[in-house]
C-alpha cells in the first residue's frame, strides 16, 4: 500500500557525458515525472555540483517533497553528501534514496542509447518504489566495550589478535583446542626457510 502523503522528488544527473552521453536523460526525466507519487522530476547537468545541490534544496521547498531520488552514480561516491544536502533543506537524510545510472548502466552500455535509456528507466522506477517505503531514521551515539573476540587460533585468528592488540584494543583470542597455531602448528616444514613452523 502506497502512502498517500508520499511526495518524491527525483534528479536525473547528466554527469556532463558520462550519462547523457548514453542515456536520454531528458526521456528518463519524463518518464520519471510519470511515476506514482513523483511530484517533480529535474535534470541536473552536474548535480553533485553546489548548484545541483542548490536546485535539489529549492525543489524540496517549493513542491513539498519529502522523499528525493537522485539517479546519478554509485552511492558509495556521493550517498553522503546528498544526505547533507536534502538534510539542509530540513529533510530527514534517510529519506534518500539514489539510483546508480552511470557505473550501472551507462558506462556498461556505451553503444545501445536505447537500450541504456530502458534500462535507466527501470532502475529508477524501482528506487522510486523504494522510496515510497523509506521513513526517518535518527542516528544515536552508544557506548561499546572496547575489545574484541577474536574465535580461532589459527594463522589468520593470531594475526588478526596481534593487529587489533596494536591497535589497543583488548583481545581475548578463543581457540577450541589445547595450543593455538592450528594447521600451521602441524607442519614440520615451512617455505622459505624450511623451518618449524612454530
Ligand atoms: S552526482 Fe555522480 S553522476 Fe552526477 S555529476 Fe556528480 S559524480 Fe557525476
Amino acid at each position: 500500500m502506497t502512502n498517500p502523503e508520499v511526495r518524491i522528488g527525483v534528479f536525473v544527473c547528466d554527469c556532463g557525458s558520462n550519462i547523457a552521453g548514453t542515456v536520454d536523460t531528458e526521456a528518463l526525466r519524463a518518464y520519471a515525472e510519470e511515476l506514482p507519487g513523483v511530484v517533480a522530476a529535474i535534470r541536473n547537468k552536474y548535480t553533485c555540483a553546489d548548484p545541483g545541490q542548490q536546485e535539489i534544496q529549492t525543489a524540496i521547498r517549493e513542491h513539498n517533497l519529502n522523499r528525493v531520488v537522485v539517479a546519478s552514480c554509485s552511492p558509495t561516491t556521493y550517498e553522503v553528501i546528498f544526505r547533507n544536502c536534502i538534510a539542509g533543506a530540513g529533510l530527514n537524510p534517510y529519506l534518500l534514496e539514489m539510483a546508480n545510472i552511470r557505473e550501472h548502466c551507462s558506462w556498461v552500455t556505451t553503444g545501445n542509447g536505447k537500450a541504456a535509456t530502458e534500462k535507466a528507466k527501470r532502475i529508477v522506477k524501482v528506487a522510486a518504489a523504494r522510496a515510497r517505503w523509506l521513513i526517518p531514521q535518527e542516528e544515536e551515539q552508544i557506548s561499546v566495550t572496547d575489545a574484541a573476540l577474536v574465535i580461532g587460533g589459527g594463522v589468520a585468528g593470531i594475526q588478526a589478535a596481534l593487529d587489533l592488540a596494536d591497535s589497543g584494543h583488548q583481545v581475548y583470542l578463543v581457540e577450541q583446542n589445547p595450543s593455538i597455531g592450528g594447521i600451521m602448528a602441524q607442519l614440520d616444514k615451512v617455505y622459505p626457510d624450511i623451518e618449524c613452523s612454530i
